[in-house]
């Protein structure tokens, strides 16, 4: 069996253009959205990241800031900054690159931020609505990840076993509560399971946030399953490469998310959705 793939580029580019519509639209009743990026220091993967962000935004016709700072910027200053932002009615979205120097408590920092203008969803806010199922912001890159699901006609997730390997605030567990408000039957692993490819067998479903290479490989994986690879790490050659073993699991999976290619370029997009909605919301629409 050879898998299809789940093209995160192309399915990103049909979600922009929907977004570009609607910001828009939301332009011509005199609104224009707006998303703050804060970075301090100088981390290169955060620079490009949030480089990568202000350009998608500008690109769909959104208003965007970005903000840097030096590494020495204190806590105090920090929260100061977030706090206009918090007050600035032409910024709907409020993002700080994560992670933050030492010396700054980037919970306190994530907490200080508006519940209305978290487009990041890394609010306990956001989730705590995503927990209850009330209106919030979705944390972005597991939201991709449902788009893809969906983008293969897995919307309702009724039936199906659906298992998330890792469980971290961003990722792992936002995933599993996405994945069972779809009506998934849920599995979350972790570092501590006992025998990760008895779950994955059983899966329909695999979504792996790991960050370590080959956590997921073919003989772990039921024939047809889909196979979602949010990891991001370097291969021997320094080649971005995800958690799952892709040449072996694309030839027993139904589906796969191809790294570089798959579930990146859909966070950021996300991020474009969630600013879009929270302007929209803002604005009363
Ligand atoms: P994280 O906070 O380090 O969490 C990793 C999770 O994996 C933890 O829950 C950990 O378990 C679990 N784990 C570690 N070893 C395991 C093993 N052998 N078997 C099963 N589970 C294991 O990482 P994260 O922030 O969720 O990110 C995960 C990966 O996704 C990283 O590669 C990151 O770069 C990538 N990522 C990509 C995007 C994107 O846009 N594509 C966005 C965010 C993250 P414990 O909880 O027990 O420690």
């Amino acid at each position: 069996m050879t898998a299809q793939l789940i093209d995160g580029n192309a399915l990103s580019q049909q979600l922009r253009t929907e977004v570009a519509a609607r910001a828009a639209a939301l332009k011509a009743q005199g609104t224009t959205a707006g998303l703050a990026v804060i970075l301090v220091g100088d981390n290169p993967a955060s620079q490009v990241y949030v480089r990568n962000k202000v350009k998608a935004c500008n690109d769909a016709g959104l208003h965007s800031v970005l903000e840097k700072y030096d590494a020495s910027l204190t806590e105090a200053e920090l929260l100061a900054r977030v706090e206009a932002l918090n007050n600035d009615p032409s910024i709907h979205g409020i993002l700080v690159q994560l992670p933050l120097p030492k010396h700054i408590d980037d919970h306190k920092v994530i907490e200080a931020i508006s519940p209305l203008k978290d487009v990041d969803g890394f609010h306990v806010a956001s989730a705590g609505a995503l927990m209850v199922g009330e209106v919030g912001f979705k944390a972005c890159t597991p939201y991709g990840c449902m788009k893809m699901l969906e983008s293969i006609g897995m919307k309702d997730l009724r039936g199906k076993h659906a298992v998330v390997i890792g469980r971290s605030n961003i990722v792992g567990k936002p995933m599993a509560m996405m994945l069972l408000a779809a009506n998934a039957t849920v599995t979350v692993t972790h570092s501590g399971t006992a025998d990760l490819a008895h779950h994955t067998r059983q899966a329909d479903i695999v979504v792996a946030a790991v960050g370590k290479r080959n956590v997921l490989t073919a003989d772990m994986l039921k024939p047809g399953a889909v196979v979602i690879d949010v990891g991001m790490n370097r291969n021997d050659e320094g080649k971005l490469c995800g958690d799952v073993d892709f040449d072996g699991c694309k030839e027993v999976a139904g589906y796969i998310t191809p790294v570089p290619g798959g579930v990146g370029p859909m966070t950021i997009t996300m991020l474009l959705v969630n600013t879009m909605e929270a302007a929209e919301r803002a604005a009363g629409v």
